[in-house]
């Protein structure tokens, strides 16, 4: 690994960095106390920081190098594609090769008539994209009072103010003035934390049936769609019950509610599949793409959308679009991830090989004191840290007390693995090999080691009393 030249110091960097750059999702003044870590080069799997540092990045990043680090074949489609043709917009009746070509290709990938493209350059605006697409749908159907959409609580859709809305997580609502009218939530389908003494199935089907209940409260011809990710990730990976996702489909068809799945994570290639809709067995009207779709080497995110929401759409005119929807280089770079993607046969890799070989490694967790449930869908797994098994309880302490000592003791084993509340989570590259799956689970299980020791010490091995 080259390391650059000019590489300054690293207390030096964090001080320039804690005076200018405000970082999303971070406590700023926490982090101007303790300096942030700063990553400077990456190869496959593996992250190298200005200490020089060599980091198994168990979450892709954010969710998004599907293909893995450094791959030149990108970079290269990234050059040609400026060198010919650095920008042009897809407004106003115009249009360009990569653009045509990528449409072209996600609507081969993806199931059933999704058939085309709307893009954006984040899953964020895709999101803002599909509120005011299934609205617009239903007017232009002569259903205007079709609008409701519902989501589920601490579902993530993005962090704009429409897709902040759609998603549920409370303290972005408490920020700023979300969600924005007409937006409803339902709770999500935890078993571990909320099934209470529910077998996973009736408590799936339950889950499944607020949903309907919610629609028969607002009455259905105010329901424009439904919103989910086939598995929430950014939630803390929960996986639903077998039972949730056909009765979830029962209802959106019996009561002609759209569909939107939001495959930001999920799509290319982290269940195992193409897409999530394909492992979990759901037939959207419009799924939402961004982050694996380039592997996070630019960004780009866009709604895959079916021949009959795309025609009623396409019968007016949509006021709708940003300056960067189909970038040139975008759009070239997508493409080039897909090729590879298919080429080296990434996915069957995924879904044959490494992933049952990761499954059955990550369930081993749960004979670990501290760990609970381990959930686990293709190349994307949660473990619920828990100080009584038996009961499946949660800690006394404030809920991301114990996940983020364990997330600490990750970091400094160098190994990537984020904490969401109290449960451990990991979207490694698609590319990891079944030795550095044992390297991941080998740090994860020192990490837990030490985790459980320092919470033992300072006393917080200590159930809550369930209500
Ligand atoms: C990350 C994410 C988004 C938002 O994507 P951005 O590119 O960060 O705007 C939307 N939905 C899901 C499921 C995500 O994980």
């Amino acid at each position: 690994m080259v390391q650059s030249p000019n590489l300054l110091p690293t207390a030096e960097l964090q001080a320039r960095d804690a005076a200018h750059h405000m970082h999303p999702f971070t406590h700023g003044a926490e982090l101007g106390k303790k300096g942030a870590r700063i990553i400077t080069s990456a190869d496959g799997c593996w992250l190298t920081d200005s200490d020089g540092n060599r980091i198994l990045d168990a979450m892709a990043g954010l969710w998004c190098v599907n293909i893995g680090y450094g791959r030149q074949e990108l970079v290269d489609a990234a050059a040609r594609q400026m060198q010919e043709l650095p920008f042009y917009n897809t407004f106003f009746q115009t249009t360009h090769v990569p653009v045509i070509e990528l449409a072209e290709r996600l609507a081969q990938l993806a199931p059933g008539d999704l058939n085309h493209v709307f893009f954006a350059s984040s899953g964020s605006e895709a999101n803002d994209t599909n509120l005011r697409m299934v609205r617009t749908y239903w007017e232009m159907k002569g259903q205007p009072s079709k609008k409701a959409i519902i989501s589920r609580w601490n579902a993530y859709h993005g962090s704009s103010v429409g897709s902040g809305s759609l998603g549920g997580m409370k303290g972005m609502h408490a920020q700023g003035g979300m969600p924005i009218p007409d937006i409803h939530h339902i709770d999500q389908p935890n078993w571990w934390s909320e099934g209470g003494d529910m077998t996973p199935e009736e408590f799936g089907i339950e889950r499944a049936q607020q949903l309907e209940a919610k629609i028969k409260e607002l009455g259905a011809d105010n329901v424009a769609a439904f919103i989910a990710e086939p598995v929430q990730g950014a939630g803390g990976v929960i996986v639903p019950p077998d039972s949730y996702w056909p009765e979830i489909q029962r209802i959106c068809d019996k009561y002609d509610i759209l569909l939107i799945a939001d495959e930001v994570i999920c799509g290319f290639g982290r269940t195992g599949n193409w897409f999530g809709s394909q492992t979990m067995n759901i037939k959207p009207h419009i799924m939402t793409i961004a982050k694996g779709l380039s592997s996070g080497y630019l960004p780009i995110g866009g709604s895959i959308v079916c021949d009959e929401v795309a025609e009623v759409i396409g019968s007016g005119e949509f006021n709708h679009g940003y300056t960067y929807s189909g970038h040139p280089v975008a759009c070239a770079v997508a493409l080039e991830n897909l090729r590879l993607l298919e080429e080296e046969q990434i996915i069957d890799t995924v879904r044959t090989e490494t992933a049952p070989y990761l499954k059955e490694k990550f369930e081993s967790l749960t004979d670990h004191p501290m760990v609970g449930e381990a959930k686990i869908v293709g190349m994307m797994g949660s473990i619920a840290l828990t100080p009584d098994k038996a009961t499946r309880a949660a800690f006394a302490s404030e809920a991301g007390t114990v996940g983020y000592i364990c997330r600490e003791r990750c970091f400094s084993n160098n190994l990537i693995m984020r904490h969401v509340g109290d449960r451990m989570i990991i979207s490694p590259p698609l590319v990891i090999s079944k030795g550095e799956i044992d390297t991941l689970i080998e740090r994860a299980l020192l990490s837990l080691d030490e985790a459980m020791a320092e919470v033992e010490k300072q006393g917080l091995m200590v159930a809550a009393t369930r209500n």
